[in-house]
């Protein structure tokens, strides 16, 4: 099997915050494999932009080193390099004054698909945005790409969501969460809606209950003082995890098509009950042996923010109705990976005496690392002991069902700024759903806030707090181990 490469539109990107860290390991890198991969027709340009005075060459320079540095040297190429730099300007300007925006306006083609990417503090979306429009370098084919965070609580989200309203329709603006880009995400969709095997069990009447881990072993190093303000409720709930639980909950769209897809993702988070105190356990990790702890990361000996959380959820609806979803994600934690884990019920009956061997199905998907699929499913165990059970896994590796093309698959960001030129907002959060996870999320930060609750410590390399394990328990439930 060889992968595809449809080529995109011919376009003008300019990626606003071009020196910054995001546009050095990400884009930069992201855009070198789909020229690489042969994506981009000749004549699509890449300019650079930011307050930095540096000549073309200067920049150019800068993209080479982050190349050398971020895209692995079996992928690159000097030939591809080259023309991949070739490709590439820069205009030096400042997104708060006018300097330097009418060269940008005339470096710009008209018959093009026109893209801005944001990559820049979010305090600056609405100059940029204003001054777009002002120096007429956008129309109304444009589109503009937004980072996360999008803002940190309803009312800052609604605010940029009004400023970028001002002069871009919903249609142009592209909000990225980078978890939608990852091939396994998108395989939830296939999962589910290309197959008739599963659909008719997805539902309170089969499901016992659906765990999404995301598990890292990295800490807040380096950027601790800046996670200090937000925690993983804010870094990793509200937007990534929010993102996998709609896939899962969400209702059929009657066709995979932007709006239809968002439609039904906005009703699942509309859905979410309010979270109680009990159902809430955060946490720190601590300091072990010469290994900082969490608030020396974060600088901040008083710190109440957490590095860990787990929640248990409901989605209040028909179909999922008394079905507890829980979530959990933390940093220094004992591996990194991130799955979903559906389990079902019980058979209504049971035949076999041995009730002890029984154990539940379980369809887990895996989505770093060896993305794939498990279906735990029950079998006679061998041997002449009589009707004995076991629990067996029947395992689908991605990485082995597509053997060299696994290597093929482009990284979340390669895949999102490609559907960017081709128009397609599907893997994009609209300004609707966005601003409903805040409404969801902000009164149970509030809540802890108002409490003064404190975040319990944690063992770094440890499966996260005490009491997270409780959270199971008291259910009669157990997380699967992270590994
Ligand atoms: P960064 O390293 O601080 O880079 C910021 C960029 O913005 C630089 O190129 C900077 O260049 C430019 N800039 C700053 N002030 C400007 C101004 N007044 N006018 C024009 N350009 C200006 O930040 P980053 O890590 O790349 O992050 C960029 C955005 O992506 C942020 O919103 C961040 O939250 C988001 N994000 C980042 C990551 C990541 O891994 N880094 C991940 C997810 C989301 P000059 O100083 O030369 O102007």
């Amino acid at each position: 099997m060889v992968s595809r490469v449809i080529p995109v539109d011919v376009f003008d990107l300019v990626i606003f915050g071009a020196t910054g860290d995001l546009a050095r390991r990400k884009i930069l890198p992201a855009l070198y494999r789909r020229h690489s991969a042969g994506q981009m027709p000749a004549d699509s340009r890449i300019i650079g932009a930011a307050r930095a005075d540096l000549t073309d060459t200067g920049f150019r320079d800068q993209v080479r080193a982050a190349l050398a540095e971020f895209v692995p040297e079996t992928a690159r190429d000097q030939t591809a390099t080259d023309e991949f730099l070739a490709r590439i300007s820069y205009v030096p300007v400042d997104a708060t004054e006018d300097a330097g925006w009418g060269r940008l306006s005339g470096m710009m083609r008209a018959g093009v698909v026109r893209a801005f990417y944001f990559s820049v503090a979010p305090s600056l979306f609405g100059d940029i945005a204003s001054r777009l429009h002002d120096h007429g370098i956008a129309d109304a084919q444009s589109r503009i790409v937004v980072e996360k965070p999008f803002g940190r609580d309803l009312a800052s989200a609604r605010a940029l969501n009004g400023v970028l309203a001002q002069h871009f329709s919903e249609a142009q603006i592209y909000r990225i969460d980078h978890y939608l880009g990852k091939e396994t995400v998108q395989n939830l969709m296939a999962v589910r809606f290309a197959n008739i095997l599963f659909e008719p069990l997805w539902k309170a009447e089969y499901v016992d209950h659906v765990q999404i881990t995301v598990a890292e072993t990295v800490g807040v190093n380096g950027r601790g003082a800046y996670y200090d303000k937000s925690g993983a409720m804010r870094d990793m709930v509200q937007n990534h995890m929010m993102q996998l639980l709609c896939l899962i909950a969400m209702e059929p769209p009657y066709h995979f098509d932007p709006d239809a897809v968002r439609d039904e993702k906005l009703k699942v988070i509309r859905a979410l009950k309010p979270v109680q105190p009990e159902n809430i356990v955060r946490g720190q990790y601590s300091a072990a042996g010469n290994e900082p702890g969490y608030a020396d990361h974060a600088e901040n000996p008083a710190s109440r923010t957490e590095s860990y959380i787990a929640l248990k959820v409901h989605v209040s609806n028909w179909r999922w109705q008394g079905v507890p979803f829980y979530l959990r994600t933390g940093k220094r934690l004992r591996a990194r990976a991130s799955e979903i884990a559906i389990t079902f019920k019980q058979p209504p009956h049971a035949i076999f005496d041995d009730a002890k061997g029984w154990q539940e199905n379980v369809l887990v998907i895996r989505l770093q690392p060896n993305e794939g699929m498990n279906l735990m499913v029950m079998i006679k165990e061998p041997g002449p002991g009589g009707m004995r059970l076991m629990q067996v896994p029947l395992d689908m590796s991605f990485a082995e069902a597509l053997g060299a093309e696994a290597d093929e698959v482009p990284d979340a960001y390669e895949r999102l700024i490609m559907d960017v030129i081709r128009g397609n907002q599907t893997l994009f959060m609209r300004g609707d759903e966005v601003e409903a996870a805040w409404a969801w999320t902000d009164p149970i930060i509030e809540g802890w806030e108002g409490r003064g609750d404190r975040p319990q410590a944690y063992d770094p390399g440890s499966s996260g707090p005490e009491d997270a394990l409780m959270l199971m328990h008291r259910d009669g439930r157990r997380w699967r181990e992270i590994r």
